[in-house]
């Protein structure tokens, strides 16, 4: 099997949503590293076939520069939350090498420029104020140093590298505020629209599309540990009288405040979608039917007792639930949401206003008040799902 140079190179990373900006730094900042390793052993290479005249002193710099870029290279691949600390280090060694080759090859009038060419890699990698401290650090010094070099630059040759510079910096500078700030923009509507695709507008419950999604992930989850999940489906009684005598409009508002209790009323790792107009479900993750009953029949007892008046007449809601549970691995969501289905059908036979189970063959019988007969239906426990 072939590696991909890609892999080879970055090491296989995946980054998740939110971590774009993280993703480019990594592969710049690897991309930077092996480019900057080839380009002084090419100078290198120069040097040992004596194409290219360098001291001694410079040699060993870029032996050492090309060493350590290889070992950052190795740092950092596999490693994306050490682009900071490997930035910084690269940063520090580039500037010994310019350093050294602006005082060891007097040779070289255009030497001065690598200086420039650092800037912006530290404000992309390192940010904006930090590129900004870079350059003023790295003009002051080139202004400082350059009387003391062997061969100094012209005062003209000088002004032009250095306003170069800060030109760069600037540029640099703008770029990178637009840049990041229209990158954050991008990620709020992202986000945006991401929950307005998933939310059921009425209630802001998950929609049956965002619900079954969420729902088949966590009872694979449950099932790879193990765990038996439950279903709770809740459908409103006589929800169309509400309509008929009452209007759509109070109808709304009976579907918000239902919405409301069932929220209030289920842990945080519960599941709680719309998927109908008046039907609800809910996936309790790892929770056999003995512990889901109690939940059901606390839903049913807060929906009955909803208070709720629309232009002073109050409008009773009741609701019938079908309870269905899978053991770790027995079943999909769909087929879990048909039983629960199955389970709530017959609490509207058995009169309305109650819970009703599709058991397995773990699971209970029916307790508590208004609670219908349990529809006991025993299913062979499936094999676990790959994990
Ligand atoms: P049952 O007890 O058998 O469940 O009777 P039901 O009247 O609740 O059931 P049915 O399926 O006949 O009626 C559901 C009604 O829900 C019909 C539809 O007009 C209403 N409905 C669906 N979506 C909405 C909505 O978003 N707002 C309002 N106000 N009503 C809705
Ligand atoms: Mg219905
Ligand atoms: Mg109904």
């Amino acid at each position: 099997m072939h590696a991909h140079p890609g892999r080879l190179l970055f090491g296989g990373i995946t980054f998740g949503e939110g971590q774009e900006y993280l993703s480019f730094q990594y592969r710049f900042l690897i991309v930077v590293l092996i480019a900057g390793a080839l380009a002084t052993a090419v100078f290198l290479l120069g040097e040992s076939t004596r194409l290219n005249r360098i001291d001694s002193p410079h040699v060993v710099s870029m032996a050492v520069f090309t060493t350590v870029s290889l070992l950052l290279w190795g740092v950092l691949r596999g490693r994306p939350a050490a682009v900071r600390p490997v930035a910084w280090l690269y940063l520090g060694i580039c500037q010994l090498e310019y350093l050294s080759a602006l005082v060891h090859v007097p040779q070289d009038e255009m030497r001065a420029l690598w200086f420039l060419t650092n800037v912006p890699g530290v404000y992309l990698l390192l940010g904006r104020r930090t590129g900004a401290v870079v350059t003023a650090l790295t003009v002051v010094g080139l202004a400082w140093i350059n009387p003391q070099l062997s061969a100094p630059y012209s005062p003209n040759a000088l002004a032009t590298l250095l306003v170069g510079i800060v030109y760069q910096a600037i540029f640099f500078h703008v770029y990178s505020a637009r840049s990041i700030s229209y990158l954050q923009q991008v990620h709020g509507l992202n986000r945006q629209l991401h929950d307005l695709a998933a939310r059921d507008p009425l209630t802001g419950l998950l929609n049956a599309r965002a619900y079954y999604a969420g729902c088949e992930q966590a009872l694979a989850a449950a099932a790879c540990e193990g765990h038996p999940s439950t279903v709770l489906f809740v459908d409103l009684d006589h929800f169309k009288r509400i309509n008929d005598t009452r209007g759509h409009a109070a109808g709304d508002e009976v579907l918000r405040r239902v919405a409301a209790c069932l929220r209030e009323q289920v842990r945080h790792s519960d599941w709680v979608g719309r998927i109908g107009g008046e039907e609800f479900s809910l996936l309790l993750p790892r929770t056999a039917t003995a512990q889901a009953l109690p939940l059901a029949e606390r839903l049913r007892v807060c929906l009955e007792a909803l208070q709720i008046e629309i232009d002073g007449q109050p409008i009773p809601v009741t609701a019938s639930i079908g309870v269905a549970t899978a053991q770790a691995g027995e079943h999909t969501m769909t087929t879990l949401q048909q039983q629960a289905d199955e389970a709530m059908y017959q609490a509207k036979a058995g009169g309305r206003n109650r819970v009703s189970v599709l058991a397995t063959s773990a699971a209970p019988p029916t307790s508590g008040a208004g609670l219908g007969p349990a529809a006991m239906g025993a299913h062979a426990a499936a094999q676990l799902p790959i994990c």
